[in-house]
């Protein structure tokens, strides 16, 4: 780039924030903008076509094309080289663009056949704002420098029009961010909810993209970056052998960190007149672009790491932390990008609902909102970017939709889903202290999950009569440590304490597969589900297991104690795991601490192996519970974290209700307790076909207990067992289809 296209963008940048500074209405600004970069780059027309709305493009500013047609053309994104350029987010860049493939002549602009053609994409971090445009009748090629110069511009304009720098009545940028905008995603955690969006890490406003002295500028931009290299070494001493996963991140930040060309980039930005912000923020933008395009999973991480890079930065540049003033809304709905447990944890129930846009059905953080019964949606495409602090939100968690800023037939509709789950939470309130007894006489015995001590309460309201399943890794998983002996023990006694001499259920620590702990090398397996997970970390180290085990009967200080273990895939397996008990319980007696004055152990049936075990192991179970979230996943071979197959094959399946079968007559012929407490515990029609099986326990989240409970109460169980062995007999795959039409047939619409 030569000295003098330097200066001269810097002067155009310059004139730029004159323009900007004056106190005119925001028309009045786009006007003058035009002008502007008309005259500097001495074409005939330079336009301003800004989204009206998601699909359709308004000129809102000319110089050159007829005054009449601003606010009167639109184009969709696609038609003509302005909606090209739009939709593709490449600049178009041409000599002869009547020659270009989908030019449109609109004569309504009083457009002349200008031969030449420069658009370039209005963006911000990666979303379309709109698109500059700059248009002469002599022939020519735009250099590189000039497109870059309209690159700035355009960077100014969008920075500008974030900012609000055109509000008007024509702004079409201010409307974007009132229209409604509906999201499908995914969906972790079922539930609804309605209230304002909570910005985990609001966005770094640049209120001063152009700079009139670049030596301030880069001395600014290279004290940020010695600022983050230090802030991210530190982090890298703190995470020595720590999760492999965490340390690949932070290794790609201070790959960035010390990157020439990424500085390079950046310094040269600044000289040409940015401000060393505006200049963080074109790179990160570039990174926002490409992201979207690029399919590899692992170019795609780190484009991802070079923008939280660039954040980081920014937040150093410009002093905002996560914290701008703004105020944690009464019904905050947390919007962001990504988010970890011990965040999560820290917000607690004052959530009403979380929309990521990344997460996994199977992360952390899923567990942690499972286990607040919160509301979860994952996958929400731009959500960071469309949401703004106190926008108006509503998160449906069942249909994994989330309507931001809706319209009033969207708030009646969803408000009435509401008020009917409203209703049905009344209803089930009315039937909470009474039993599960089916038409025909059957009483199932509901319990609930838990794995925080925060799930306690929902023990007296939910009816639970008790927990079925108490996940103990959250308390490891949300620490940078290991847990000490002391604190799992006072955790575990107020557990007991909360459930005031009802049963729960501990499973010991099951970690690897998803869960890794923050603080334990992770093992690089190349099947983590099928790999070292659960028991077998248990049985291979034991330590952690030996101070779990000694922390549950410490804990239970006398009081009866019901323990079992995760992943049981054989006989010995458990045998083994009993025997690390007996050592803890020798070690407890030896240490004159009282023991539990009844111990009852069990194993997690999660592998379709333990259901062909020995005899001698449904002789020796005290009891077992059916992981089903896993043993369906390892049936049907379809990983349960894998969205393209993890609904593939349904629960209800005749296969898959057949093996339960199995399962339950084994456990009747040695009248072994059996129990169920995967996730399908909690949907009323699969609770059902498992009780139609045999099963007699359920575990499930306390939510789900009224509308199980309430389903039971209303069926014959003898009859729905008719359907399914018929249904079986005709070779139906599923049953889902026979058994919702009979209960419909019966008044019952589930
Ligand atoms: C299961 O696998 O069904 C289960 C209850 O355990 P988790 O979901 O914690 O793996
Ligand atoms: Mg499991």
């Amino acid at each position: 780039m030569s000295e003098s296209t330097e200066s001269e963008s810097r002067k155009l940048l310059g004139r730029l924030r004159e323009a900007l500074a004056e106190d005119s209405a925001g028309q009045e600004r786009l006007d003058k903008i035009t002008h502007l970069i008309a005259s500097s780059m001495g074409t005939e027309v330079c336009s301003i076509y800004l989204f009206r709305d998601s699909e359709t493009l308004e000129l809102c500013a000319t110089e050159g094309l007829k005054a009449e047609s601003v606010h009167q053309t639109r184009l969709r994104v696609g038609e003509g080289l302005v909606g090209r350029v739009a939709k593709s987010s490449h600049i178009i860049n041409t000599a002869d663009a009547p020659k270009e493939k989908g030019f449109r002549y609109m004569p309504e602009t009083g457009e002349e056949i200008y031969s030449s053609f420069c658009g370039v994409p209005i963006q911000r971090l990666g979303e379309n704002l709109g698109v500059l445009v700059v248009q002469s009748k002599e022939a020519r090629d735009f250099s590189a420098d000039e497109t870059y110069a309209l690159e700035v511009v355009a960077m100014v304009l969008a920075e500008m029009t974030e900012l609000g720098a055109f509000v008007g009545e024509h702004d079409a940028m201010q409307a974007r961010h009132r229209q409604s905008v509906l999201i499908k995603a995914g969906s972790a955690q079922e539930g609804t909810a309605e209230g304002h969006v909570w910005l985990h890490e609001p966005r770094v406003v640049v209120t001063n993209p152009i700079a009139d002295d670049p030596e301030t500028e880069l001395k600014r931009l290279d004290e940020a970056v010695d600022t983050l290299r230090v802030g991210v070494d530190k982090m890298l001493e703190g995470a020595a052998g720590g999760d492999k996963e965490q340390l690949q991140v932070l290794e790609a930040y201070r790959m960035f960190a010390n990157s020439k060309g990424w500085m390079k980039r950046m310094q040269s930005d600044i000289a040409r007149g940015l401000s060393a912000e505006a200049a963080v923020e074109k790179e990160q933008s570039t990174a926002r672009a490409r992201m979207e395009q690029v399919t590899d999973a692992y170019l795609r991480e780190r484009l991802h790491d070079l923008d939280d890079v660039s954040n980081r930065l920014l937040r150093i540049l410009t002093g905002q932390g996560a914290q701008t003033g703004a105020e944690l809304p009464a019904d905050p709905i947390l919007v962001a990008r990504n988010i970890g447990p011990g965040e999560l944890l820290e917000y607690g129930r004052s959530l009403r609902g979380i929309v990521l846009e990344e997460g996994s059905v199977g992360s952390h953080a899923a567990i942690v909102a499972r286990a607040l019964a919160i509301p979860l949606i994952i996958h929400a495409d731009r959500i960071t970017t469309e949401a703004l602090n106190g926008d108006h939100i509503m998160v449906d968690g069942d249909q994994g939709i989330v309507h931001l800023r809706p319209d009033e037939t969207v708030v009646n509709a969803f408000r009435d889903k509401i008020a009917m789950q409203a209703e049905a939470q009344e209803r089930y309130a009315s039937i909470r202290d009474k039993p599960a007894t089916t038409l025909d006489g059957v009483t199932m015995s509901l319990t609930m999950n838990a794995g925080l001590m925060a799930d306690l309460p929902s023990l007296e309201g939910s009816g639970a009569e008790g927990v079925g399943l108490f996940r103990t890794e959250l308390q490891f998983l949300v620490r940078s440590q290991m847990p000490k002996r002391s604190e799992l023990s006072a955790l575990y006694a107020r557990v007991m304490d909360a459930a005031k001499g009802k049963r729960v259920v501990f499973r010991t620590l099951d970690i690897g597969s998803d869960k890794v702990l923050p603080y334990m090398t992770p093992e690089d397996e190349p099947n983590p589900a099928l790999g070292w997970r659960a028991i077998r970390v248990g049985l291979d180290k034991p330590g952690v297991m030996r101070m779990q085990l000694q922390a549950l009967l410490r804990a239970a200080n006398g009081r009866p104690l019901s323990v079992m273990f995760p992943f049981i895939a054989q006989y010995e397996e458990y045998t083994r795991a009993v025997w690390e008990m007996e050592k803890a319980k020798e070690r407890e007696r030896k240490l004159g601490h009282p023991l539990p004055e009844k111990l009852d152990l069990g194993a997690m049936l999660e592998t379709p192996s333990l259901g062909f075990a020995p005899q001698k192991f449904f002789d020796e179970v005290g009891f077992l519970s059916i992981g089903g979230n896993d043993l369906k996943q390892f049936f049907f071979a379809a990983d349960r974290e894998n969205e393209r197959v993890r609904k593939r094959y349904d629960t209800l399946n005749v296969s898959f209700l057949t093996f339960l079968e199995g399962i339950v007559a084994r456990c009747n012929h040695n009248a072994t307790p059996l129990s169920f407490c995967g996730e399908d515990a909690g949907r009323p029609l699969e609770a059902l076909c498992l009780a139609a099986m045999g099963l007699r326990t359920l575990s499930m989240r306390p939510a789900s207990i009224g509308p199980v409970k309430n389903l039971f109460r209303r069926v014959n169980l003898a009859e729905v067992r008719q359907v399914i062995i018929d249904a079986r007999d005709q070779g139906e795959q599923s049953v889902r289809k026979p058994v919702k039409d009979y209960l419909a047939s019966q008044g019952i619409i589930v």
